[in-house]
């Protein structure tokens, strides 16, 4: 393996060793610059003479302050970094930008499935979506039977989906944060993969009626069946649904896909189970593919509040206007306050192993979580499963919890998830392709039934930032065409849908 260094942004006045044993004193590595003494894997060496007092720039944004004078080629990490000062939500002011212009120049397309709102699915597929636990047991049993029996006369269909939870009753309904779980589930029957023809499944005496699920004008008479109006016991039921299946699959079964400007995607960010190279070498290709869709004038929500929350201030520098800077407070002061609640502590600083990986604080952690969103203003801004407004960046707020952050980023519209991992993890959506990029060579070798693309040969110098940023995109357009199938589809592994209820249970 060569000697190699990565630098991220052109700003930065510092680089990262990504050689596994770190480089001894003298080694000349990127831009000739030769070190002045011997820098573990993942540690900083700088770039030019950077004057005690001075900033230290990685990501194109400050992250410390050099504490001596430390000449090109010097080891930087904690010892000889002080942290920026940590910004109160209430001192920070967001920037104004003009709006952005998007290039037509790159004419991308891939082929989706038009629906009469203006959506665009990647899938086609059928939805049977509970108001409550009670009646999971008949939706799986359900999907089962059309999956077996109707599935092989609708071949444009290309599924069946029970969207089961644990929200609908022994619940809160009526407390203040009940809108995000109501939100979420009635959003999350508008995804564009259902193609507005979800059905509704129901108990009857649930907290949760389904008409809380659909628009105030919906007509429920051909979508909704509650168990309780039932006749003629558990077979009188199935068959009440699958009559109601039946009407919705010749719907679906019209569905083509049809060629569609990339302007038509709605991509998801998320991370997990990151690693020190996440932030060198995943979560940079992620951006690099993230600005060439927004500027292609596609959308893409980045979400997971506390991978972002120590780095607001570079957010809102991003923030398109002051409503947009105003409204990223907004949802970080609501989860400081979730947290709050619960007594936990927000302040979820770097952890030893952290350190010894490079990561000199909570800072320069979190921004390589941010950078994931490439380098478009923040158009907008959603709260917990609300539908998207604009196309653009956007700031979709969710937990971290991968199946969390992955279903209320279903509700808010996207139709494929792009997911980073140091670590690995099966995770998967029932309802939209997840690709999963590795951080490491080494991961993706393992799992290579797994893992969809290798962002680790950045590491090892056999591709660059923007050549793994460019494979991604196409594949992201080949998955939303259907033409490239991902390794956790192919392997049929579907994690349970999970929705964010912060409020109340009874
Ligand atoms: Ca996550």
């Amino acid at each position: 393996m060569n000697n190699i260094a990565i630098k991220i942004n052109e700003n930065d006045n510092v680089a990262v060793i990504v050689n596994p044993s770190g480089l001894p004193a003298g080694t000349v590595v990127c831009e000739n610059i030769e070190l002045l003494e011997t820098i573990p894997q993942g540690h900083k060496v700088a770039l030019i003479d950077i004057q005690k007092g001075e900033e230290i720039i990685r990501y194109g944004e400050v992250i410390g302050i050099a504490m001596k004078d430390l000449p090109r080629g010097s080891w930087l990490a904690e010892h000889n970094i002080l942290m920026p000062e940590a910004r109160e939500l209430n001192e920070v002011e967001p920037m104004i930008h003009d709006n952005p212009t998007y290039s037509t120049k790159n004419k991308f397309t891939f082929k989706g499935y038009k629906n009469s709102d203006g959506s665009v699915g990647t899938r086609n597929v059928l939805g049977i979506v509970t108001s409550v636990q009670c009646v999971a047991g008949v939706a799986e049993h359900i999907a089962g039977i059309i999956r077996e029996k109707l599935l092989p006369d609708y071949k444009n269909v290309d599924g069946v989906i029970p969207v089961t939870h644990a929200y609908g009753c022994g619940v809160a309904i009526n407390a203040p944060d009940a809108k995000i779980p109501i939100r979420s589930l009635h959003n999350i029957l508008k995804n564009p993969n259902f193609g507005g023809a979800a059905m509704i499944l129901g108990l009857g005496c649930e907290k949760l009626e389904p008409s809380k699920l659909v628009d105030q004008d919906t007509d429920l008479n051909n979508t909704l069946v509650s168990l309780q109006n039932c006749e003629g016991g558990f077979e009188g039921m199935v068959s009440a649904a699958l009559k109601i299946a039946k009407e919705k699959l010749e719907i679906l079964n019209k569905r083509q896909r049809e060629t569609c400007p990339a302007s038509d995607l709605v991509i998801g960010l998320q991370c997990g189970g990151s690693d020190a190279f996440s932030g060198i070498t995943a979560n940079p290709a992620v951006g690099f593919a993230a600005d060439m869709l927004v500027n292609a004038g596609g959308t893409v929500l980045f979400s997971e509040v506390t991978e972002v929350r120590d780095s607001v201030q570079t957010l809102l520098k991003r923030a398109l206007n002051q409503d947009v800077g105003q409204a990223i407070i907004r949802e970080m002061k609501w989860y400081d306050n979730y947290l709050e609640k619960g007594g936990v502590d927000r302040s979820a600083n770097t952890t030893p192993g952290n350190k010894q990986g490079g990561l000199s604080n909570i800072v320069e952690k979190s921004l390589g979580s941010i950078i994931k969103s490439g380098s478009t203003p923040i158009v907008d801004v959603l709260s917990h499963g609300e539908k998207i407004r604009t196309k653009g960046l956007i700031y979709a707020a969710t937990p971290a919890n991968d199946f969390v952050c992955g279903t209320q980023q279903l509700a808010s519209g996207i139709t494929l998830q792009v997911f980073t991992t140091g670590r690995g993890t099966p995770y998967n959506l029932p309802l939209a392709p997840v690709i999963k990029v590795s951080s490491r060579t080494s991961l993706s070798d393992s799992w290579f039934d797994l893992i969809d693309l290798d962002a680790g040969r950045i590491a090892t110098g056999v591709e660059s930032i923007e050549s793994v940023g460019r494979e991604l995109l196409e594949m992201i357009l080949q998955a939303a065409s259907g033409e490239y199938i991902t390794a956790a589809d192919k392997l049929n592994l579907f994690n349970d849908l999970s929705v964010f209820n912060p409020a109340p249970m009874t």
